[in-house]
């Protein structure tokens, strides 16, 4: 074991050292950390559902009829009616033909890739795609094949000079989720079809923020089933609960039940939580005030930070990182923000690119313009200043 510790202890010297703060709370704006009540801006629970009162009704009222416990996989005898309700509801409100649900957007990113490909088979990703992205390409048979960030025309190069008889799956984030730009799935969806490729969104971030009804990046650029066939979208972000689906038409989903090892050798996740989630769909439909304040949140923080001089990054989303660098440097920023009663993570590589360091600033419709300017007077403090 003595490797192990030398490992850990250089890791520690390169400012990559990561540990867990304990959360004694529910989550929300105001949260106990460590002790210490901060409010915090790093969370993905952008609607502020995470600790809905219906929500947690739907779920408690689902443990009285289901209990907790799923039982088995949803091949054996795991697949609920709540489940199958709920995957109902996700393929109606995403315009799909068929939607599949995942205990992770881990193990459904995982699925996707190598339920689809095979050897000699190509995968195209973007630079900056989520780590699960990355290892669904590591972990099938299929060659991977990355392209720089947003380049929709090396991808295209890419496209021509590769085979056209093997099966082809570009995977992209919809919104980058620590950069906060979104891919323009117009153009790839567009080149995917003249070239015979298959184009598939990662829309974690985008789901239920973006859109009118919060269907999500699809949604807001009204892209159809057979522009992007396959759309991934997690639900314990927007959508406040836990879990992933993946929608797309008949043929796809058919195939990930019959062939997808993480969907056939994994427990369902507890009925209860399909029940809830279910709940939420509903609340992330009808209640649009959340995005819009959400929205009106983000434009504030960046008028705020810029009129501090923070370089913010073009980003539109609810992910509004401010890029330090140097890893200790933005680990030391975290924790003065800390000491400040202010909860901002450091993200740091291999999460993001080596010397991107950063703070990943995330807003939500929790969050009031006092708690915001709360933020840009702790920036100060920490010194930021015009
Ligand atoms: C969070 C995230 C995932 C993983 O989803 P989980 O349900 O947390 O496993 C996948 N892709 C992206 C882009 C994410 O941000």
């Amino acid at each position: 074991m003595k490797d192990l510790q030398a490992d850990l202890d250089q890791r520690r010297a390169d400012g990559l050292y990561r540990r867990r703060r304990i959360i004694d709370s529910a989550q929300g704006v105001e949260t106990r950390i460590d002790g210490k009540m901060v409010l915090s801006f790093c969370s993905n629970d952008y609607l502020g559902l995470a600790n809905h009162p219906d929500i947690s009704q739907a779920f408690v009222d689902a443990v009285g009829h289901y209990g907790v416990g799923s039982g088995a996989a949803h091949l054996i005898n795991g697949h609920s009616r709540a489940h199958e309700q709920l995957e109902q509801r996700l393929a109606e409100f995403t315009g799909r033909e068929r939607a599949l649900l995942f205990s992770t957007g881990y193990m459904a990113n995982i699925a996707i890739a190598s339920a689809l490909l095979g050897r000699n088979d190509l995968v195209y990703q973007d630079r900056l795609n989520h780590a699960s992205l990355l290892d669904s390409a590591r972990l099938c048979d299929a060659r991977l094949v990355r392209y720089r960030h947003n380049d929709v025309a090396q991808l295209e190069a890419l496209l021509s000079d590769g085979r056209r008889d093997r099966r082809r799956l570009i995977m992209t984030d919809g919104v980058f989720s620590m950069d906060g730009d979104c891919a323009d799935l117009e153009s790839l969806g567009r080149i995917a079809a003249e070239h015979g490729a298959w184009a598939m969104v990662d829309d974690a971030h985008g789901f239920g923020v973006l859109g009118t009804r919060g269907a999500g990046l699809l949604e807001q650029l009204e892209l159809a089933q057979q522009q992007v066939p396959i759309l991934m979208a997690t639900l314990g972000k927007a959508v406040g609960t836990a879990g992933a689906f993946v929608a797309g038409s008949e043929a796809l989903i058919e195939t990930l039940i019959q062939q997808a090892r993480p969907y056939i050798y994994t427990t369902a996740s507890p009925p209860a939580l399909a029940a809830a989630t279910l709940k939420a769909i509903d609340i992330v439909e009808t209640e649009s005030w959340r995005r819009e304040k959400l929205f009106e949140s983000v434009a504030y923080f960046r008028a705020q930070a810029q009129a501090l001089g923070l370089d913010l990054m073009a980003s539109e989303t609810a992910i509004q990182p401010i890029v330090i660098g140097d890893n200790q440097e933005a680990l030391s920023l975290s924790n003065a923000l800390y000491e400040r009663g202010i909860h901002v993570t450091a993200i740091r590589p291999p999460t993001v690119p080596v010397g991107s360091a950063r703070l990943r600033v995330t807003l939500s419709a929790a969050h009031e313009r006092a708690h915001i300017d709360r933020l840009i007077e702790a920036l100060k403090s920490v010194g930021w200043s015009a």
